[in-house]
């Protein structure tokens, strides 16, 4: 059996006193184990890291940016084995995998545009021949703690940007898929990354306690499931590190009565049930205004997700793939027993789907759900997985306030023609990326990422201009020149220019 290993100090190791299976869900097989790191690994990950971090801060930031062009560019020529390794350990279908590739390669662009955001600020004769200066330097080691659903471009939301900055950076990326995570750390080192300035350690609770408690790593970045990043954060701030730990996800779409239906249909199909739903900005929630609308979304869904194919990730026929683990398909098929139970109505029901020739994967098949009240287990919890839950209220007032009263904030999409009303939503809804008439407004590069209430933990945003700030700390140098004609008087009042 193949062991995924670490990646410390530019080598790779497979120490590993413990192992764990590493499946592939369309098959439900497991032909490789990853290895799960000691402590002894960690620290040797953060000791290469800590040594690496005097010549890389040093690096003109030029040269740091050079690396992430070079990566880029490796990236973009390794794609179909990226996409291959997501593929097998995640599931998702190749051209999801490309999409995902291509969203985190955009990261990589907007960091190598560092030399350009870390130039700082500069005031000339802020007092008689007084010059001052805000820079922006690195923090130290940084650490990044990643979940499965993008193994490839969650990372990339961090360590590009943390690395050209001028950090060094200990990535501890998903145990269910690590391949891919890995293999893009070995470019990096082909794209002429000095050793030590990145690391990857493989683990679970073990490795990311040990990177929380050492007092050389001097920031944290998290993104998983909320009750993970709140202990982080938790953790991580008290421990006197800056922390960012992004949470898990309920996102709901309002469907307003004057909404052009085939658009929402459309739209609501691929939000809900690409990727299986496993997506932190999946739209698993659409609330109708008026039953009329409900009415005639649900008859058009329910028509359009019995052509949905899902399946093995290398067909390019499949609309999307199975679910991550046997456990998690157990996990979503529960949601869906207990929204009957609680008396919604099953429109669609994906709890029997198998898969021709692969009947042992961890398929779910697309579930559709009217009725659902805010009551219900299945409303309240985050199911990532392939099953789109209909509500139904009178007024958008109403939809907002189901939206305002659920603990996470992170997507939330309008569906209508009323520009009035897509204002009004926008400027008071308490969730943190807000669609209009776009189900998936995930940010660019450019801008940054990031929920409201229980999906974010932290002051910034991940990527982004957010993400400079992350990785950096302002220092503000004032400055004077003494001469002849200038000295400083004697001055005992705070100094000021009156
Ligand atoms: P997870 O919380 O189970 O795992 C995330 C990371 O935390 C992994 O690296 C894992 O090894 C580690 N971890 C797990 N248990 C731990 C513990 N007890 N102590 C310390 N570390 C631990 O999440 P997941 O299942 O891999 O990913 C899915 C979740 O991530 C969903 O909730 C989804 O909404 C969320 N997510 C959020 C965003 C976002 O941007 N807000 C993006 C992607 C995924």
């Amino acid at each position: 059996m193949n062991t995924i290993g670490h990646f410390i100090n530019g080598q790779l190791s497979t120490e590993a006193s413990r192992s764990q299976k590493v499946f592939n869900p369309a098959t439900g097989e497991s032909n490789s184990a990853v290895a799960i790191a000691s402590p002894k690994t960690v620290l040797d990950a953060i000791a290469a890291a800590e040594n690496a971090f005097p010549a890389w801060r040093d690096t003109p930031v030029i040269k740091r940016a050079r690396v992430m062009f070079k990566f880029k560019e490796l990236l973009e020529k390794n794609a179909d084995k990226i996409c291959e390794l997501i593929g097998l350990e995640h599931g998702k279908i190749c051209h999801d995998a490309a999409g995902e590739l291509q969203r985190g390669i955009e990261n990589v662009e907007y960091a190598c545009g560092a030399p350009e955001f870390l130039k700082g600020e500069f005031s000339k004769n802020v007092g008689p021949n007084i010059d001052s200066w805000s820079e922006f330097q690195p923090l130290g080691v940084v650490a990044g703690i990643t979940p499965f659903n993008f193994p490839v471009m969650v990372p990339l939301w961090m360590f590009p940007m943390a690395i050209v900055c001028g950090n060094c950076f200990i990535l501890k990326p998903s145990e269910r898929d690590p391949s891919s995570t890995l293999y893009i750390a070995q470019l990096l080192k082909e794209a002429g990354l000095p050793d030590g300035v990145f690391n990857l350690v493989n683990g679970d609770k073990v490795a990311v306690d040990t990177l929380l408690n050492d007092q050389r790593i001097q920031a944290v970045s998290f993104v998983g499931s909320t009750p993970i990043a709140e202990y982080i954060y938790k953790t991580a701030t008290a421990a006197g590190k800056r922390c960012q730990a992004l949470g898990g996800a309920k996102n709901h779409a309002i469907i307003m009565s004057d909404a052009d239906v085939d658009n929402v249909v459309n739209s609501l199909l691929g939000a809900a049930f690409g990727s299986s739903g496993e997506r932190c900005m999946a739209l698993s929630v659409a609330v109708a205004v008026g039953d009329e609308i409900a009415d005639t979304v649900i008859a058009k869904l329910q028509n359009e997700i019995s052509k949905l194919k899902f399946g093995h990730y290398a067909d390019k026929n499949n609309d999307f793939g199975p679910v991550i683990t046997a456990e998690h398909k157990a996990k979503v098929i529960g949601f869906i027993d207990s929204a009957e139970q609680q008396g919604a109505k099953i429109v669609v029901d994906g709890r029997q789907a198998s898969v021709g020739d692969y009947q042992n994967g961890f398929f779910v098949g697309p579930t559709l759900i009217d009725q659902v009240t805010p009551n219900m287990h299945s409303y309240q919890q985050e199911i990532f997985g392939p099953v789109l839950q209909i509500m139904r209220v009178e007024t958008m007032q109403q939809a907002m306030d189901l939206i305002d009263n659920h603990e996470y904030g992170n997507g939330t999409c309008i569906y209508t023609r009323d520009g009035e009303a897509a204002r009004y939503f926008s400027d008071h809804i308490k969730v943190g990326m807000v669609g209009i008439n776009v189900p998936l407004p995930v940010p660019v590069a450019y801008h940054s990422f990031g929920g409201w209430k229980r999906s974010l933990f932290g002051d910034l945003y991940a990527y982004g201009p957010d993400g400079v700030r992350f990785y950096t700390r302002r220092k503000t140098i004032t400055q004077r020149w003494p001469s002849a004609n200038i000295r400083e008087n004697k001055q005992f009042a705070m100094p000021t220019l009156n």
